[in-house]
């Protein structure tokens, strides 16, 4: 069974209600290939109201998620509230996340862990920094990321990883087909090494770093790019172009 392309939307901390609900209207009147899952990561203020515009069959992300089911945590939502509000994915370990707010490898799996087994599906998100890359330390840093997902994920049937370079990440300097290439398929090497061969050819591994329409049918053609987390762009109408890349 192959994977199906997954195309996520990360509006970070951008839009209001009217903003937001034109880009559903917009999202809701597109012709969207049906093989593509797409979902929509807006703020959470407006999960409630996306959720609710949204068309069914697309999904609703939120761009994080604490590791209680309640309590004194001022500020943090919790899995169980998310899925209160129909909401069924959560972003986690987003290098923005890692790099403000200073979120550990560890922090961020424990997170995973725990909204896996509250019953959301996950978008993880490694990827290396600029120096990182440039010192050749790509494949160590996606690795210490993996290995403290992993060792506390057993079942990876809802994680969708998705690989993030930092260094292409709102700059508009995209990482070619090929340096896309070579790190997913790493990373699916990496995960049928050390979790199994199923989990590694059934788990989506998608692309996030200034993907736009011009750049979105290029890089769908690497053989381990399963997709695509898209920031900016999904701002834009252009957002149904890149959903629709493999047409
Ligand atoms: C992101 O923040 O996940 C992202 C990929 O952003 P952009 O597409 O704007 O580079």
């Amino acid at each position: 069974m192959g994977r199906r392309f997954f195309v996520g939307g990360n509006f970070k901390m951008n839009g209001t209600q009217t903003f937001l609900k034109n880009l559903i209207d917009n999202l809701n009147a597109g012709q969207l290939d049906d093989n593509v899952e797409v979902v929509i990561a807006p703020p959470a203020l407006y999960l409630d109201q996306c959720r609710k515009q949204v068309r069914k069959e697309i999904g609703v992300a939120a761009q994080n998620a604490f590791n209680a089911t309640s309590g004194a945590y001022t500020g943090e939502i919790s899995p169980e509230q998310l899925k209160d509000l129909s909401i069924e994915w959560v972003i986690l370990g987003h290098s923005e996340r890692r790099e403000i707010f200073k979120e550990s490898d560890d922090f961020v799996a424990s997170k995973v862990a725990f909204a896996l087994k509250s019953g959301l599906k996950v978008i993880a998100c490694i990827g290396e920094k600029l120096d990182e890359r440039e010192a050749g330390r790509t494949f160590e840093v996606v690795t210490r990321q993996l290995q403290s997902i992993a060792k506390v994920v057993n079942d990876w049937t809802n994680v969708v990883i998705a690989y993030e370079p930092v260094w292409a990440i709102g700059t508009g300097k995209v990482a070619t087909p090929l340096q896309a290439q070579e790190v997913h398929e790493f990373i699916r090497k990496w995960l049928k090494e050390n979790t199994s061969e199923a989990t590694a050819e059934n788990i989506r591994i998608i692309y996030g770093g200034s993907v736009n329409a011009s750049n979105a049918a290029e890089l769908a053609k690497q053989a381990d790019v399963d997709g695509f987390l898209v920031g900016g762009a999904s701002l834009k109408p252009e957002f149904v172009t890149i959903v629709n890349a493999r047409i």
